[in-house]
């Protein structure tokens, strides 16, 4: 017999696939600013339209053996592993809460938050732009939220909540901002991304300023690192413009799952 824990699990892993599917289209159709409904999936090779066998999260991948059914070009392996990643993400959430308990919309925003930064991750990839609609959006929800179910920044007074958002907000933002304009002075050429700027303020909104910082250090030492390995593999080229967005997300879902932690360990090795 499986448990109602394991159950939990497993439906939250088929959910988060489901929902994967849905930012495979997000990731694909937000930056050339066409409608996330219609018209319905189709092959970006041939145009052919996706029955929607052919369109089961996860397993239509295998059964097509990565190739459209129509034309027979290769389907991109990202669909399959954005799928991957937000169905494991969810069913990580869902072992959370299983085992630690907590409030289940506070999990569920945990879970779009992390989504919406998947979804920026590849965008940012892609076209170098983070979309408003993630950034601003993300943002006024966090906020609204924060006033909602303050147990998100560990208070229970709804005031409390809203403040510590908009602080977060500002902080996140503002930071990243200042940071910006030292470069652009130092260096002497634009060294200002506002979509990152932007980004820290829906993660500050929504973690906290503290671990808004957190991120912006986390994912600068990660853009760092990947940045040194793609040079020296001569991926890239000095100079060459590198998206820090997939970075900052990183930090970000790193802060959200084991900042606390983290933090608490840095602490214990400071003070003992
Ligand atoms: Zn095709």
């Amino acid at each position: 017999m499986i448990s109602p824990e394991t159950l939990i699990v497993i439906i939250a892993f088929i959910f988060g696939a489901a929902i994967g599917s849905f930012m495979n289209v997000c990731i694909y159709r937000l930056p050339l600013e066409k409608s996330l409904v219609l018209p319905r999936s189709f092959c970006p090779k041939c145009g052919h339209q996706i029955a929607w066998f052919e369109n089961i999260p996860l397993f239509s991948y295998c059964l097509l053996r990565c190739k459209c059914r129509h034309c027979g070009n290769p389907i991109s392996f990202r669909y399959f592993f954005v799928e991957l990643l937000t169905a494991l993400v969810f069913a990580y959430l869902a072992l959370l809460y299983t085992t630690s308990g907590g409030s289940i919309p506070v999990f569920l925003l945990k879970a779009a938050f992390i989504c919406s930064l998947i979804v920026v991750t590849f965008i940012d990839f892609d076209f170098q732009i983070i979309p408003n609609e993630i950034s601003y959006g993300g943002a006024f929800i966090a906020v609204i939220a924060s006033f909602l179910l303050p147990e998100l920044h560990g208070t229970s007074s709804h005031i409390r909540g809203l403040g510590l958002s908009l602080l977060g907000l500002i902080v996140g933002s503002g930071s990243l901002y200042l940071l910006g304009v030292i470069g652009t002075w130092v260096f002497k050429k634009d060294a200002m991304g506002m979509g990152d700027v932007k980004l820290l303020g829906m993660v500050g909104a929504f973690l906290g300023w503290q671990m808004a910082f957190f991120s912006l250090f986390a994912g600068s030492i990660l853009g760092a690192v990947v940045s040194f390995f793609l040079l020296i593999t001569g991926k890239v080229k000095m100079g060459n413009k590198i998206p820090f967005g997939p970075y900052l997300s990183a930090g970000a879902v790193v802060a959200l799952l084991w900042g606390q932690d983290i933090f608490k360990l840095y602490l214990k090795w400071i003070f003992g």
